[in-house]
C-alpha cells in the first residue's frame, strides 16, 4: 500500500528508484468527502493514480472524478457539479533546482513521498467553470421582488421588461 497512515494522499514513490523504464504502478482513491482549504468541498473521489517510471523520475497520471456543489450565478441555488479530476505530471530525480525550474517539473522529494492533495485540489478546481450557470435556461432572480424566477412567477418580470424597452426605444427613436 502507497500511503502513510497519518496523510492518505501521500504517495509513496520510493520502489521507483531503479525500476525499468515503463514500470508502472496503480493506487486507488475513494473519499466520500473532502474538504480542501479554504473553499472547495467535493464527494465520491473515485478513481486511480498511476505512477510509471520514466528515463529521469516518474510520471504521475491521475484519473478521478468527484462531485462538487456550485451556488449559481444568476438564480443563487446550489446544484451539483461533476468534476474530472485528471492531470499528468512528471517529477525528476535529483537534478539542479535551476534545470528543474526551466522545465517547469517538479523534483522528487527526497522522502519519497508525493503529496498528491494539492494537484487534487489544483485540477478539480480547473474543472470548475468561471460562471456558474445551473441550466443553460437559469431565469434568475426577479431584479423587483428577489424571487427565483425558475420556481415562482412573481409577475414583476413583465412590468420591469415593458419600461426598459420604452426608454430603450426612445433613444433610439432620439437618436435619428
Ligand atoms: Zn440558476
Ligand atoms: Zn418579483
Amino acid at each position: 500500500m502507497a500511503t502513510k497512515k497519518n496523510n492518505p494522499f501521500l504517495l509513496d514513490i520510493s520502489w521507483a528508484a531503479g525500476q525499468a523504464q515503463g514500470t508502472s504502478r496503480d493506487v486507488e482513491f475513494n473519499f466520500p468527502s473532502l474538504h480542501f482549504e479554504p473553499d472547495l468541498a467535493i464527494r465520491d473521489l473515485n478513481g486511480k493514480v498511476t505512477t510509471i517510471v520514466s528515463e529521469d523520475g516518474v510520471m504521475i497520471r491521475g484519473r478521478l472524478t468527484a462531485e462538487t456543489e456550485l451556488e449559481c450565478t444568476r438564480c443563487l441555488d446550489v446544484f451539483p457539479h461533476q468534476l474530472e479530476i485528471s492531470f499528468a505530471e512528471m517529477y525528476v530525480f535529483s537534478r539542479s533546482q535551476d534545470e528543474v525550474n526551466e522545465l517547469e517539473e517538479r523534483r522528487l522529494p527526497p522522502d519519497g513521498y508525493i503529496d498528491l492533495e494539492p494537484l487534487f485540489r489544483e485540477y478539480a478546481l480547473l474543472d470548475i467553470p468561471i460562471k456558474h450557470i445551473c441550466s443553460p435556461e437559469c431565469k434568475g432572480l426577479c431584479p423587483v421582488c428577489g424571487g427565483n424566477l425558475n420556481k415562482e412567477d412573481c409577475g414583476h418580470r413583465q412590468e420591469k421588461i415593458d419600461p426598459r424597452m420604452a426608454v430603450l426605444k426612445q433613444l433610439l427613436d432620439d437618436e435619428e
